[in-house]
Formats: structure tokens, sequence, C-alpha cells
């Protein structure tokens, strides 16, 4: 904590991956000589840099943005840049520091990083976006290279961002690297079903979940919250596998659809229009907006997290178990608070977090650099066969670890317990570095 002040969601990753530690460092007590706990939550390296740019009137705007480098044991350094207005390094660190461990659970040879910028895209034109993707790009391409650093999208940065910024490296580098980042367009080298693979995947995670309790998601009520690129095709995905899906919502509140989300609506919405749920609403005879509004007061039986860290605190778990939620599935990245966590599995809930759950986007990733590496391109059926058993592999390992170490059915323990495994036996191999 001292060597670390201020990190708040840093400290709160790393004390959840720690607590599930205390049983692997007693059967491996070699990972406490040679300081691989120590090791593993300090980042290898961390950029921050300033990010000027020109914005439509023609005033100089400046931006603070980060890139944090943390493990590359397994791979080079593989995770999404965020641009969001409460972007500082707390929040790089806490998702370079879960993205080590999720990139483990997927069996795929990736190491853990992250990035961002206090940048908000709302409200900016097409043309500001691009200045701002350009700048950021002029000095982060020095650091990055299929076989180094490989960044993805993440919230507020979607294709459009990615094909400002791969554009730009292309430029500057005049190599067309195209396993330099991922999420590009089909058009340009990007996988089919990235868009849809952390949405799709954390839905297939919850499948194997149910499956272990002999049921499904067909039928069920499902909530998801938020209403960007992870809610919109998890929401698309619960609700072809006969899921009813009711509610979702985004920074100012929810609508709730009886009728059930319309997904195409929703896309055209969000994707082509750049709406607001509320501007959803407006347009299905009776579906309501509530202003505000917490989305978990709406019940369920299946949750799903997929909008940011800590949108889901203990007095909204209890509220979501007195309604009768079974299964839990973080889309987002922590988005469940550690008392709300606590709440769900003391309740008996399924509950699967973010590492594992949302681990399907990065996989996907994966997938298409191996694609851009083959210089081929698979078809959607294909692609999307692979990530579903991407996800079944998670989900396998998560629950064998948690066997293995006395906790069945603890999916949190079994994640954290499974990727640190993999991470500490590669760091030991490669000596002190
Ligand atoms: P998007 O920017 O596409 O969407 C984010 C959504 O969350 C928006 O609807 C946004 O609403 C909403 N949101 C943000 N903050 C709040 C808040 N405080 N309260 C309610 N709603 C809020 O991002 P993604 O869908 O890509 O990412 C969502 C989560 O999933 C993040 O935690 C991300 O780290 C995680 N994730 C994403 C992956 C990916 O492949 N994209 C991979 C793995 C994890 P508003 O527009 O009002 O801000």
């Amino acid at each position: 904590l001292a060597r670390n002040p201020g990190e708040q969601e840093f400290h709160q990753a790393v004390r959840e991956v720690l607590e599930s530690l205390g049983p692997v460092v007693r059967r491996h007590p070699d990972y406490l000589h040679q300081a691989v706990i120590e090791r593993i939550c300090e980042p290898e390296r961390q950029l921050i840099f300033r990010v000027p740019w020109v914005d439509d009137q023609g005033r100089v705007q400046i931006n603070r943005a980060f890139r944090v480098e943390f493990n590359s044991a397994l791979g080079p350094y593989k995770g999404g840049l965020r641009f969001h207005p409460s972007v500082y390094l707390g929040i790089v660190k806490f998702l370079g520091f879960e993205q080590v461990f999720k990139n483990a659970l997927t069996g795929m040879p990736i190491g853990g990083g992250k990035g961002g910028s206090d940048f908000d895209p709302k409200g900016r034109s097409d043309a500001e976006v691009m200045r701002f993707c350009q700048s950021l790009m002029t000095e982060l391409y020095r650091h990055l290279g299929e076989h180094t650093d490989v960044p993805a999208g993440d919230i507020g940065v979607g294709g459009r961002e990615i094909g400002y910024l791969f554009g730009q490296y292309k430029r500057i580098t005049n190599r067309y690297e195209s396993g330099v980042l991922t999420g590009k367009g089909l058009a340009y080298g990007g996988s089919q079903v990235r868009t849809e693979a952390t949405g799709y995947g954390t839905v297939f995670f919850t499948e194997e979940m149910l499956a272990t309790r002999g049921t499904s998601l067909s039928g069920r009520r499902v909530v998801v919250s938020g209403s960007g690129n992870v809610a919109i095709y998890a929401a698309q995905k619960a609700a072809a596998l006969g899921a009813h899906v009711v509610a979702c919502s985004d920074s100012s509140g929810y609508v709730i659809d009886e009728d059930g989300l319309d997904v195409d609506l929703l896309r055209q919405v969000k994707e082509v229009d750049r709406g607001r749920v509320s501007d959803y609403a407006a347009q299905r005879p009776r579906a309501e907006f509530v202003t505000g509004g917490r989305v978990w007061d709406v019940a369920c039986e299946v949750a799903l997290p997929c909008a940011t860290q800590n949108e889901l605190d203990d007095a909204a778990a209890r509220r979501l178990v007195e309604q009768g939620v079974v299964a839990v599935a973080e889309g987002a990245n922590m988005p469940c608070t550690p008392d709300a966590v606590r709440v769900f599995q003391e309740a008996g809930v399924l509950f699967a977090p973010g590492k594992a759950a949302n681990a399907g986007g990065v996989a996907t990733s994966a997938l298409e650099m191996q694609q851009n590496a083959s210089r081929d391109s698979w078809g959607f059926a294909e692609t999307e066969e692979k990530l579903r058993r991407i996800m079944v592999g998670v989900h396998e390992r998560c629950a064998h670890a948690a066997d293995d170490y006395g906790l069945p059915g603890n999916y949190v323990a079994g994640a954290n317990i499974s990727s640190f495994l993999q991470v500490a036996e590669s760091m030991l191999a490669l000596g002190v570095v």
C-alpha cells in the first residue's frame, strides 16, 4: 500500500488475488523464497505521457496517457486502451494486473498490460477523436510491436479509435504490422467475432456454470448493466440461447423493457447513432427509462454486470439475492465490490469473476493475432466455435483448481489459483528477470 499510495482500485485487485493464494504458497514454499508474489505485483514497465491535440475550435487540449506493461512471462503484453475521464494510474494498474491472470486463463501465449487516457470521447467530433488518437500513437508507437506489446479496445475505444490508432502506427513506422493492434475492422486485418467476443464469452461461461447445476439460460430472466460493446453482445447471445433479457443501463440510468431488449435497435442507437439508452426507450412502446436509477433493482435470475468497476455493491447484491438471482457473471472488470462478491458466495449464487468470465475478448484478440501472423482469415462460425471452446477451457481450469484446493464451485479462488500457478511457473523458469 505504501509503495503505491492512492491507487485504490489497484489495491483492491491485488488484495482479491492474494486472498486466494495462502494455500498455494503453503504447497509451493519456493514461490516465497523467489519473491514471486512481490515480482508479480510490480509492473515490468510503466509509461506516462502527455497527449497534446487541437480541438475543432483551434484550441490546444492536453490529456495524460498511460501504458502499464505488467508481465511478459507468457508472451507479449496484451490488453486494451481505455478512454474515460476517470482514468488514472490506479485504474490502469488494476486493469493491467487483472489482465495478467485473465490472459493466463485463456491458455494462450499472451502477457498482460493495459493503457488508456483521461480523454473523454463523449461529445467529440470524429475529427477530434482522430487527432487525439494520432497524437497518442505518436508517442506510444515506439513501445509497441507484435512481439512486444499489442493493445486493443476497452471503455471508450472501439473500432473507430483502433482504426485511427492503426493508421498512425502504420504511417509512422512504414510497416503494415497487422498484429500490433487487435479489434481492427474486418476490412484491414480484423477478426470475425472480435466485436462480439467479450459478451458472447461471458454468456458461454455462464452456461458452463449453470450446467454444473443441471440447468441453463433458457427461459431465464436476465439483466445486463451498461449498453456498450460487452453489454450489447452479452444480451444478444443470452437472448439467442433462449433467455429473456429485460434491462440494460448507462451512466445516466437504466431501461426496462418487458418485451425483451430489441438488440438490433440497441445496436443502432449505440453503435450507429452514438445515442443513449434513453433514446432506445423512446423508440420502444413498453420500455421505461428510469433516470439515475440502479439497474440492479430490476428482478432477475441471471445478472451480467458489463459496465465498469465497483458498479454493484453489497446492498445491490443483497437485493438481487432477495429477488432470486442464481448466477452472476462479470462481463466488466471488477464490477462487483468485494462485499458484493461475499454476499453472492454466502448465498450460494454461482459467481464468475471478470478475469474468467470476460476472457473471451482477449482470447479472440489472440485469435486475431494468429490470423494476422499466418495472413489468414477465418469465418464467423469457425471463430465463434473456437471462442466457445476457449471459454469451456477457462471454466474447466477454474473448476479444476478450485476442486484441487478444496474449494469446489469457488470460481474466484479457482481463477486466481490456476492463473497464478501458470504465471509463477513461467517466471521461475525464466530466472530472476
Ligand atoms: P464501452 O465503452 O463500449 O461501454 C461501457 C458502458 O458502460 C457504457 O454503456 C457506459 O455508459 C457504461 N458505464 C460506464 N460507466 C458507468 C457507470 N458508472 N454506471 C453505469 N454505466 C456505466 O466499454 P466496453 O463495453 O468495452 O467495456 C465495459 C467493461 O468491460 C469494462 O469494465 C471493460 O474493462 C470490460 N471489458 C471489455 C472488453 C472488451 O473487449 N471491450 C474485454 C474485457 C473486459 P456511458 O455511455 O453512460 O458512459
